[in-house]
């Protein structure tokens, strides 16, 4: 069996010469008689069933741009195409196309020729992509009864390795896809993903591209080598290596690409690095023990990066009630800071739902998290103290 190749139609295309023979209650032909919407092994239509929802939701997706998934089709030998999946979809758009039904846009209901035309233009210009295989009738059942098994699909950086296949996949492929390649195990410790499944790649990929992976694909697809890719993706691992000792399993799928632009200007002491984040993961106030990496890159100071544990509800009331009471035997305010005031507020005794816990002593100077070191604050000095 060939190498699938992947191609990008339009609707327009895909829809060219379609027909919808109404008797056999199926699509024909498309792609201007060169593909056979619905092959003998096919199902009928069915999108038109429950009163046409289905194929309905097909054009409302491409209104709204979502993503319709990919097609697969097959080449045959006299050159001919089938489809073997995707056939729900494309009828849905060839019967929109031949004003089979309408869909309702700004409260009418409107034919493709009734939609306003930058709207129709957007139909006709949606892109679709078909992965195409080539074989013999055998293979091409073997491979559409894998497709229709529940679950089947391609990961994104596989689709992306078909479509812009060439000499820079073929070599990113040998140095990022290697399972039995030693740098796996290094690697895996940082990044999250199957690297037999071009996880890996995708990520390498990401990081050098700064997220505009297809974009980057596609401008260095007949490059000779990867040298970019492979010198950024080995400095950022070697930098994430050298700063933290310890390979904790919270690192695993940070987004190292990015710290490693915001930060590896900057000095660290790597035993101080090292001290700080096991403090820290062994906290069990910290919540988002994955946020502690940054936290400690960035000098210790974005606390919402470790989503550290408040003081619960009961625990609130409680010292709510004890201050209240103790403030109005004294005739001061239930907050303190407004007690030491002289404004008219000092003797204001607030509802418990306009305060705030505070911790006395703060948490990032060693203070816990525990009644007794909780205090109801009015909401004005607990945001005043805790920008200090
Ligand atoms: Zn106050």
């Amino acid at each position: 069996m060939k190498e699938p190749e992947f191609v990008t139609y339009t609707v327009e295309q895909l829809c060219e010469g379609f027909y919808y023979n109404d008797l056999e209650e199926k699509g024909v032909y498309g792609l201007n008689g060169k593909l056979i919407i619905q092959p003998e092994y096919q199902r009928n239509y069915i999108y038109a069933e429950k009163n046409g929802k289905a194929e309905y939701e097909v054009i409302d997706s491409v209104i709204k741009s979502y993503p319709l998934g990919l097609l697969y089709f097959n080449r045959r030998a006299d050159g001919m195409m089938e489809v073997l999946d995707g056939q729900q979809r494309i009828t849905a758009l060839g019967r929109y196309l031949t004003e089979k039904f309408s869909y309702r846009l700004d409260g009418r209901e409107r034919k493709i020729n009734s939609l306003p035309e930058d709207k129709k233009e957007l139909v006709l210009k949606t892109k679709l992509r078909a992965y195409i295989c080539e074989g013999t009738e055998s293979e091409v059942k073997a491979w559409f009864r894998i497709i229709n098994k529940a679950g089947f699909e391609l990961t994104e950086q596989e689709k992306r390795n078909a479509e812009y296949s060439g000499p820079f996949v073929t070599q990113a492929r040998a140095y990022l896809s290697n399972s039995k390649d030693s740098n796996v195990q290094k690697w895996s410790a940082f990044v999250k993903g199957d690297v037999k499944r071009q996880e890996i790649l995708e990520v390498a990929l990401d990081w050098v591209s700064k997220g505009k992976i297809d974009e980057y694909m596609s401008s260095h697809r007949y490059d000779g080598n990867i040298d970019e890719l492979r010198s950024y993706f080995d400095s950022v691992i070697s930098w994430v290596d050298s700063i933290f000792d310890e390979p904790y399993p919270e690192m695993r799928g940070l987004p190292w690409g990015e710290l490693y632009e915001r930060f590896h200007n900057n000095p660290y002491d790597h035993k101080d690095v090292s001290e700080k984040v096991k403090e820290l993961i062994n906290d069990d106030y910290v919540q988002d023990r994955r946020g502690v990496f940054e936290y400690v890159l960035g000098g210790c100071k974005e606390k919402k990066l470790l989503n550290v544990r408040l003081f619960d509800k009961p625990t609130q009331r409680r010292v709510y009630n004890r201050q209240t009471d103790e403030a109005k035997a004294k005739g001061i305010s239930n907050c303190p800071l407004c007690a030491i005031g002289h404004d008219a507020n000092h003797s204001k005794i607030w509802d418990l739902k306009d305060m705030d816990a505070d911790h006395v002593t703060a948490w990032s100077k060693g203070g816990s998290t525990t009644e007794d070191n909780c205090q109801m604050l009015c909401k004005t000095h607990n945001r005043a103290k805790g920008n200090r």
